[in-house]
């Protein structure tokens, strides 16, 4: 007997400080536990709704809000989850929909939409009732924004705190090979899925897949020292990505993502890939709405927005500040890539734009994020999902990756 059941931290902040509200159930989880989350179900109205999640396994869990926009954080250590497909697109009650993942290593996190500002109640680990592991429930209900907006992110210690980009950090560190240092950023991981396809196929794998590939081919060249921002389905912040590529000093930084339109009407016409360049003024409302949604990355992971730096931040990017040659050789490199990807894959109609990208805010290395294509596009997502498509375009990237330090070398004065 002795049902392991685990804990549940509530966490509710006060002014400045938190406190954390231990309920328990049973036994304690030991720190190895390794629970399996099979369904997760929300029921209620939006006066109380309840979500339900079933565990093979007890474990701790931790609950919190955060505004802006308005979300019920659930951390739960060394969960893997194996929901159905779908699970969390569709809303209930005061839900709108939810999302789970990686948050961190061996840190699995469940971020709730919530239609307004809510209050947790209730929240349990039992016993399932025929024995069948564990359900871990808890209520929300309804509150006054006033009551909520004390939680606000406040107390919330996020894995590995990422301090600002420290350019003088860049300056101090020598390179350790002869090689240029090329970071690929697959976009999105974990909890953050990025955008879905037609018959659920993740932006997050996808640009995965193909950061891989193109790993492998620029590897294999001899010339380059590739490094990657993430190399499995793991969350990492944009200025976690941003701090990497400045402490490793890179030469080249490539982010890597695919899009997906709402408006069905649409959404079979418009595909191809894009590449985009940082600019604090977008080049057209399309490229401006495409930076706000990739920007909002970490929104989506249940930080919060005093966890990463705003948006107000990216726009006041500092143009003046940035390296005039560094804005040149990524707009080298885009044209370069335009010219060596529409050889190997559909370019959209209008191929190269700018906006401002949180990620692409370095001053101290070229960078490009590249748009692969429309999720939302059934020609598209089946190539998105074609390692022999992932194979043809990333090389050509390779291809324009070569072209590119060719011609910096050639152009560099002679020692
Ligand atoms: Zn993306």
């Amino acid at each position: 007997m002795g049902t392991r059941t685990g804990t549940v931290g509530l966490r509710t902040a006060l002014a400045a400080f938190a406190v954390l509200m231990h309920i328990w159930s049973g036994s304690p989880a030991t720190a190895d536990t390794v629970a399996t989350a099979t369904r997760a179900e929300l029921t209620g109205d939006t006066n109380r709704t309840t979500f339900q999640l079933d565990l093979t396994a007890g474990v701790t869990a931790e609950i919190f809000t955060l505004a802006n926009p308005y979300r019920v954080i659930v951390d739960l250590p060394d969960v893997t989850f194996r929901l159905p497909d779908g699970t969390g697109q569709g809303g209930s009650g005061l839900v709108r929909a939810f999302r789970y993942g990686l948050f961190a290593e061996r840190k699995a996190r469940v971020v709730l939409d919530t239609t307004g500002p809510v209050r947790i109640e209730r929240a349990a680990m039992t016993a399932a009732p025929k024995g069948n592991g564990i359900v871990f429930t808890f209520d929300m209900v309804t509150t006054a924004p006033e009551s909520f907006g004390m939680g606000t992110g406040a107390g919330k210690a996020e894995p590995s705190p990422t301090p600002p980009a420290d350019e003088s950090k860049a300056l101090a560190k020598p390179k350790r090979s002869g090689k240029a240092i090329i970071m690929i950023d697959p976009g999105h991981g974990g909890i953050d899925g990025g955008a879905t396809g037609a018959s659920n196929v993740l932006e997050k794998n996808v640009v995965l897949a193909v950061g891989k590939e193109l790993g492998r081919q620029l590897a294999t060249t001899g010339r380059y020292d590739v490094r990657m921002t993430r190399a499995s389905d793991v969350f990492i912040s944009l200025d976690q990505r941003l701090n990497m590529s400045l402490t490793q000093g890179v030469d080249l930084f490539i982010s890597l993502h695919a899009d997906s339109l709402p408006e069905q009407n649409i959404a079979q016409t418009i595909r191809g890939a894009t590449i985009y360049t940082l600019s604090e003024r977008a080049s057209d409302e399309q490229a401006r709405r495409m930076a706000e949604k990739e920007n909002a990355s970490d929104l989506v992971a249940g930080l919060s927005s005093a966890d990463s730096r705003g948006d107000d931040e990216v726009k006041s990017i500092l143009i003046d500040l940035m390296k005039r040659e560094t804005a040149n050789f990524s707009t080298d490199f885009s044209n370069t890539l335009v010219h060596k990807m529409k050889r190997a894959t559909t370019l959209s109609r209008d191929p190269q734009r700018a906006a401002a990208f949180k990620v692409l805010k370095q001053t101290h290395a070229p960078s490009v994020l590249i748009e692969l294509g429309y999720l939302s596009n059934l020609e598209d997502e089946k190539l998105l999902n074609s390692p022999e498509w992932h194979k043809k375009v990333a090389s050509s990237i390779t291809a324009a990756v070569d072209s590119y330090f060719t011609k910096r070398t050639a152009g560099s004065p002679a020692p």
